[in-house]
């Protein structure tokens, strides 16, 4: 059976990299009809942040990926908060230890800096907690079993630590790169356990995923590195034919190629989901992200489901049953994947496009409500229709037709008074009287009147139509201005005519 897991700590807000790794993992279960699971991997302390979790469970929620099992919800094999499940843990590392995988290190934080310091001074730069060092160390290795009892019973500060072997080459198979190997040598005896009681991230997710019976694992590619840590645990554990089948999904980058995606680029590539209600500690401001920049959910997903995923086709554009019925894992590109803004753009309007004009007038609502107006829905999804083809984005509908929702509050001048006459003047007064007659208040009729009156005056048509635009909006923009006119109605269409001809 399929089962998938969407991981996070919650230490902040979900950035794009983040959402993609929930896709992929929620097009995988649903496209074998497997399940899909929300893990929160909570047990670092010190970089928790409080409402983190609510945050990512909203941010599954507005992007339309919920999990089948979660804190939120709960399920077969909750508790669904690593923090909630500490009392599980020990047993494993315990294990570990009698096992000879792993051993206890009383080391104290100001013994392991002053080994640091050692190692530096001798031009070890980056000194590893590994087979050597741990000789010159305090550890259930070095120390005899008397001592080490003694230690444990008087409660003496330990962690445990996983015994990297020495000299092996370890391989797995990514379901994306193929057969990945390590020399087990380049990584370092990682703590297991910490003081405190809680697993360190590598027990944990092992422990986890074997008993919530994982048996697909995506993840980020920084992960890449501690991949032997995990395959030796599942090893260790006697567990290994129960290990997960993993991928572990490349980075997104800058439309340049180079550098990691993160929320320090301080610019849009690094915009989390939604505004996070606390602020980014780099550049201590309120972030905003995809959602209050007018990203519809279902392009935001069909965006990412594509940023380093195809078909095999030029298809760009895939409904939610289509990623569902046609993603495969091995069709994820190896290379990393470029996000580029303006396509991004491209997929909101898109989808702007293709939303039916009374949900854009909805999503329209916090805007209209900002900007002090609140009209009939019916009217701004009249609004919407008229100049979606215009917007990227939803907030963009206002941009693009404020006008038919307040009166200007400017005249582009320059754009009339060099042609600007009595006769105009004139024809303007008398036509407004002709409006306010007419029965039939639409576009057909309104233009009818407009030309007889013209030919009438021998004014040319054209000379009149941009004023009559500038009385309306205020500015040389807008769809055609007779069905401005008759789209904010007859009164308002002679009321602003008025005021304009004053
Ligand atoms: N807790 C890890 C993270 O925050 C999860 C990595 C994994 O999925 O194994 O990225």
């Amino acid at each position: 059976k399929v089962r998938v897991r969407f991981a996070p700590s919650p230490t902040g807000g979900l950035h794009l990299g983040g959402v993609r790794t929930v896709l992929f993992n929620y097009l995988f279960a649903r496209h074998h009809g497997g399940e899909f699971v929300l893990r929160i991997e909570d047990t670092d302390q010190t970089r928790y942040v409080a409402g983190a979790e609510e945050y990512i469970i909203e941010c599954l929620r507005w992007c339309g990926l919920e999990a089948d099992e979660g804190p939120h919800k709960g399920g077969p094999f909750a508790p669904y908060r690593q923090s909630e499940r500490k009392a599980l843990y020990r047993q494993y590392a315990e294990q570990l230890v009698h096992s000879g995988h792993a051993y206890y290190a009383f080391d104290t934080p100001e013994e392991l800096e002053a080994m640091r310091e050692v190692e530096k001074a001798r031009g070890n730069h980056s000194p590893q907690y590994n087979h050597v060092i741990r000789q010159h160390m305090r550890n259930s290795l070095v120390l005899d079993a008397e001592e080490v009892k003694a230690l444990l019973d008087k409660g003496a500060p330990h962690v445990i630590r996983i015994r990297m072997p020495e000299n092996e080459e370890l391989h797995f198979t990514d379901m994306i790169r193929g057969t990945v190997s390590f020399q087990t040598n380049t990584v370092d005896d990682k703590v297991l356990l910490k003081a405190d009681g809680m697993p360190t991230y590598h027990l944990a997710v092992v422990v986890d995923d074997y008993l919530m019976k994982i048996s697909h694992a995506f993840r980020g590619e920084e992960w890449l590195p501690s991949a032997p840590v995990h395959i030796l645990l599942w090893k260790y554990l006697g567990w290994e034919a129960h290990m997960p089948q993993w991928a572990h999904l490349p980075l997104i980058l800058k439309p340049d190629g180079n550098g990691k995606l993160s929320k320090r680029d301080g610019d849009r590539l690094g915009f989390p989901v939604y505004a996070m209600n606390w602020t980014d500690p780099n550049t201590n401001e309120l972030t905003k992200g995809f959602r209050e920049n007018g990203f519809l959910p279902e392009a935001f997903v069909n965006m990412l489901a594509v940023l380093g995923w195809n078909d095999g086709s030029e298809q760009e554009i895939f409904s939610m049953e289509e990623l569902i019925e046609k993603f495969s894992i091995e069709r994820v590109h190896k290379g990393g994947a470029k996000f580029d803004y303006d396509k991004a753009k491209w997929f909101n309007h898109q989808y702007i496009l293709k939303t039916d004009n009374a949900r854009l007038a909805e999503l329209l609502q916090p805007v209209l409500q900002e900007k002090g107006v609140a009209p009939e829905p019916a009217y701004v999804a009249t609004v919407a229709g008229l100049v979606k083809e215009r917007c990227h984005f939803v907030n963009e509908i206002w941009d693009h037709g404020f006008f038919f929702f307040i009166r200007p509050d400017k005249y582009d001048l320059d754009a009339v008074k060099p042609k600007w006459n009595t006769d105009k003047q004139a024809f303007f007064e008398e036509w407004t009287g002709v409006l306010n007659g007419l029965e039939d208040f639409t576009f057909a009729p309104i233009e009818e009147s407009f030309k007889q009156l013209a030919t009438a005056k021998g004014i040319k048509p054209g000379e009149l139509q941009l004023p009559f635009r500038i009385m309306l909006c205020g500015g040389k923009f807008g769809p055609p201005v007779f069905t401005i006119a008759e789209t904010i109605g007859k009164d308002e269409t002679v009321e602003r005519m008025k005021l304009a001809l004053a």
